[in-house]
């Protein structure tokens, strides 16, 4: 089967090196280059339980939680790059009383000892991290929330893609998804026609443009967030720390990633005083000794958001060979595994092989008058 991916995002990437291994034959179109978009701009978080537990998105984060191992050494034995994968947990510190709650919530719930849960005191708090401020006096340590390197997934998983067959073209920007008598033809490109049995829409804050360029309405928008580096060298923290305002991730390479702002401000390319200093002063009232070190960069990217804040994945209803897979707003760099297999299993057996039901196009979809 041919089949056409649009964008170069870890979503893109990461289901065009699934699709070459089960046998299509695939050409990935990126406007710029793989990771230029949200997936470079991650801050490589992999935490998969999340508020709604129980739910099928849980399920869906856990799934792809669970193949990480896997994925990280086939992509190191496919392509030589070590993505960072650090597994030495998150303390979440406790500061008021609902945060006190829900810790004991999560310490007694089902999967606190596969994610290895625990509720520390002052003193452990202090013997794990003794950079954190004075006031954080218990924390929700989770063994299980684990970071990667996302910019060097994105590039292994593109480069995998490559080496399985995938043609990358790279600064090549698609203005239109061919769609005539109720099946897509493929896509037009840089002024050429590109023919394909079934065209998949990856292309993150942007799949709306796509969806319009036939006339349809995907409520898919642009949730920008600006992040800040330190220069983390000696490092000061060993894990990640999360907080409601801010989390600080330790990266291998010496920089303290901090992040992040969510604003709904269309796609404005920048970052802001505003954005910038309340990461640094909520950053710097959990440890205050990182107001003393180097400011790195800083840098934007915008996640693509539905109004339920869930993904968008499946077939696109009334276009035979169009597929979608967007939407994973704060989660993309933990789910693209499962999207990649899951998005794979059903453009090529017509099966999902997993509960969908709850992320299908159709719930944010319009086409002409009709709401599906
Ligand atoms: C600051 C920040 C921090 C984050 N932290 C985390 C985290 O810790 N953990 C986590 O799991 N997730 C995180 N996320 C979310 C995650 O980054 C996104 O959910 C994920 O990257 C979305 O991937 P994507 O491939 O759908 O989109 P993108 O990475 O945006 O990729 C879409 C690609 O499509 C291309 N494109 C668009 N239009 C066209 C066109 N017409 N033709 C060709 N190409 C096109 C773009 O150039 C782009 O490269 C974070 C996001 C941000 C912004």
């Amino acid at each position: 089967m041919k089949i056409t991916v649009v964008g170069g995002g870890i979503i893109g990437c990461a289901t065009a090196y699934e699709l070459a291994k089960a046998g299509c034959a695939v050409t990935l179109f990126e406007r710029a280059t793989p990771g230029a978009e949200a997936s470079g701009a991650a801050a490589g978080l992999l935490v998969p339980l999340g508020a709604a537990t129980g739910s099928a998105f849980e399920r869906l984060a856990l799934a792809s939680w669970r193949l990480y191992p896997e994925v990280v050494d086939e992509l190191r034995e496919r392509t030589g790059i070590d993505v960072d994968y650090v597994t030495r947990g998150t303390i979440y510190p406790l500061l008021d009383a609902e945060d006190v709650r829900q810790a004991e919530a999560r310490v007694a719930g089902h999967l606190s000892s596969e994610f290895g849960i625990e509720a520390w005191d002052t003193a452990e708090v202090r013997a794990h991290e003794p950079a954190l401020a004075t006031h954080v006096r218990g924390a929700m340590f989770v063994g299980a929330d684990h970071w990667v390197n996302n910019q060097r997934l994105v590039v292994a998983y593109a480069q995998a893609a490559v080496a399985a067959g995938v043609v990358l073209r790279s600064g090549t920007s698609v203005s239109r998804i061919i769609v005539e008598d109720g099946r897509t033809h493929g896509v037009v490109a840089d002024g050429d026609r590109w023919e394909a049995d079934a065209v998949l829409l990856a292309a993150g804050a942007w799949t709306a443009a796509l969806a319009a360029s036939f006339g349809a309405r995907l409520r898919v928008e642009p949730a920008r967030g600006q992040m800040v580096a330190l220069l983390h060298v000696p490092p000061l923290l060993n894990h990640v720390v999360h907080s409601d305002d801010v989390y600080l991730v330790p990266r291998p390479s010496g920089e303290l990633l901090i992040g992040a702002t969510v604003e709904r401000v269309g796609f404005q390319r920048s970052v802001t005083a505003e954005g910038i200093a309340s990461l640094l002063a909520a950053a710097i009232g959990l440890v205050p000794s990182l107001g003393a070190l180097p400011i790195a960069r800083t840098w934007y990217g915008f996640r693509p958001w539905a109004p339920d804040s869930l993904p968008i994945l499946g077939p696109w209803p009334d276009v035979e060979g169009l597929w979608v897979a967007t939407a994973h707003f704060r989660n993309g760099i933990l789910l693209a595994p499962i999207t990649a297999r899951l998005m794979t299993d059903w453009m090529t057996t017509g099966r999902p092989g997993l509960e969908v039901d709850e992320f299908a196009p159709e719930r944010f979809l319009t086409r002409g008058h009709t709401t599906f």
